[in-house]
């Protein structure tokens, strides 16, 4: 990636982010994939976008974590970027698919590596993360 691409969706897409996770989490249109969810949920760390995080969890699963705690995690660390792995299923006539990917992010002096296999449900229509299965 160019070093000068500050208008690149922090997701790494290489699409200005306008275009890309914005849509979702500022112009309150809906992710039409899992993997769109994903991506966006990602962009929604690396902003601080703690209300769009909780309002993309599962209602029936988010009572695991808390606004603080979300926000917590977000802010607690500089994130670095977004790599997919795998997914399946989370298409346009899906309605569950899972999302493998690495976040890498640093606390301090230290690089982290964040590996998660995420499932995403469809609720009234609308992506939402449900948990993580690995
Ligand atoms: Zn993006």
């Amino acid at each position: 990636m160019p070093l000068a691409a500050p208008n690149y969706c922090p997701c790494g897409s290489t699409v200005a982010a306008s275009q890309c996770c914005s849509r979702f989490i500022y112009q309150g249109q809906a992710a039409s994939t899992a993997l769109e969810l994903m991506r966006s949920r990602y962009s929604g760390h690396v902003c601080g976008a703690i209300e769009y995080l909780w309002e993309t969890w599962s209602e029936s699963t988010r009572h695991r974590t808390s606004i603080a705690a979300i926000r917590e995690w977000a802010t607690s660390c500089e994130w670095l970027g977004l790599e997919i792995l795998d997914w399946q299923g989370g298409g346009h006539s899906d309605s569950q698919g899972t999302v493998t990917f690495s976040a890498t992010y640093r606390i301090g002096q230290q690089t982290h590596r964040h590996l998660e296999k995420s499932a995403f449900c469809r609720e009234n229509g609308f992506w939402r993360y449900f948990d993580h299965c690995a």
